[in-house]
């Protein structure tokens, strides 16, 4: 039986619980807590930060190839466990651009590919930002941001100073335009050991304060635009070498063109969707190209699908269970409870996923709504 090591333990690495028992793999979490989602479903774990190379070494110890759940990691440190023969998919190499905001962008750029205008910044040179873009602009920490931490959209300079002051002990911002984008789509992407690459269909994303809240599938693009996006996603695996599943986050703007936002090296929350909504889910997709299997059919299985984020809107211990029985009572929904055990504002706490027998984007959002007002204490009954 192969063991995979995963990097991280959270809800990523979770969902690849029932995965590995339907390949017959073992999964390794190394993570800080015992409380992570992905103990409940490891064969073993090694608790320690993700960003602790010395417990990579004894992960790696444990299993036979390595992947990741969380890129924030050392990869000076890790380069000398694959100099010594560790197996990481994908390879450390095709993480190097991307951890780096800023050498991310320059990367995508390089291929050609269409990017927002952007610059990087040193704090000191705050004068000149203004200047070059104007505002509203947005702000990015280079290193570490996820889930829209580290992302600001800054209205006036009034705004952007205290941003910059703040965060002085980080060395360097991304800058970029304030794309006013019609609609934002994401894209997750396969490549088999065998250079192989399969994409999943291409999902609107809808974010609230930079968080993503719902999924459609599929988004309401034009063939075009489909092939063109699939294309990019061609473009970046076969470019880094991808072994594994990767994320595109795209923005669509008013006049129909196409820009990469970011690109998530690893399974990402636009293809919670395919859990339950594709012949092969995500997770599945991922562990098979990561152990040298044939990768699985990425197809719908369904008409459509919406996948809806429940946040955490306070903090408790509370397990939610009246909430979670309420919402499975939504016909053809699929419900997924991370376990965690605390909720804290804004905090993935699991999340509903709807198949439906249709494409039509008002019955996908009234869907959405009814999830919305189940779980939120906040949001009335539509
Ligand atoms: P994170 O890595 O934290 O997810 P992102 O770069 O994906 O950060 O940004 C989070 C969200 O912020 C995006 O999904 C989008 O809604 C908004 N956003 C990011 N960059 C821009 C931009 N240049 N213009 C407009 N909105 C943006």
């Amino acid at each position: 039986m192969k063991r995979v090591g995963v990097i991280g333990g959270g809800q990523l690495a979770w969902m690849m619980g029932d995965a590995a028992q339907k390949l017959g793999l073992e999964l390794v979490v190394q993570t800080p807590s015992r409380e992570d989602p992905a103990v409940a479903i490891a064969a073993d774990t090694v608790l320690a930060k993700v960003d602790d190379a010395t417990a990579t070494a004894v992960l790696a110890g444990k299993c036979d190839i390595i992947t990741f759940e969380n890129e924030f990691v050392d990869l000076d440190a890790l380069s000398i466990l694959a100099h010594q023969g560790v197996c990481f998919r994908p390879s450390l190499e095709a993480l190097i651009p991307l951890l780096d905001k800023y050498h991310q962008r320059c990367y995508l750029r390089d291929l050609g590919l269409p990017v927002p205008e952007f610059f990087a910044i040193e704090p000191q040179d705050k004068e000149k930002i203004a200047s070059k873009l104007g505002f509203p602009l947005v702000l990015k920490s280079r290193r570490h941001g996820y889930d829209g931490q580290g992302t600001f959209i800054i209205k006036d300079f009034a705004s952007l100073q205290p941003k910059l002051d703040y965060n002085i002990t980080e060395s360097a911002f991304l800058i970029e335009e304030f794309v006013p984008f019609e609609r934002e789509l994401a894209i997750i992407a396969a490549r088999s050991v065998d250079g192989e690459v399969v994409t999943y269909p291409v999902v609107e994303t809808q974010q609230e304060e930079q968080v993503c809240r719902r999924v459609i599938a599929p988004a309401k693009i034009t063939p075009k635009q489909a092939a063109e996006i699939e294309a990019i996603a061609h473009t970046i695996l076969n470019s880094l070498q991808v072994v594994g599943v990767f994320g595109i986050e795209l923005f669509l703007t008013a006049d129909g063109k196409v820009l990469v936002n970011e690109i998530a090296p690893r399974t990402h929350n636009s293809g919670h969707f395919s859990l339950d909504a594709c012949e092969t889910s995500q997770f599945e997709q991922h562990l098979r190209a990561v152990c040298g299997f044939t990768l699985g059919n990425p197809a719908l299985r369904c008409a459509a699908a919406v996948m809806v984020n429940l946040l955490g809107y306070e903090n408790s211990q509370s397990d939610y269970e009246q909430k979670r029985s309420h919402l499975l009572q939504i016909p053809q929904a699929h419900l997924h409870w991370y376990g965690k055990t605390e909720s804290r504002l804004g905090r993935k706490l699991g999340h509903v996923t709807v198949l439906l027998d249709n494409q039509n984007q008002n019955e996908a959002m009234d869907v959405a709504r009814s999830i919305e007002s189940i779980w939120y204490p906040n949001i009335p009954i539509g």
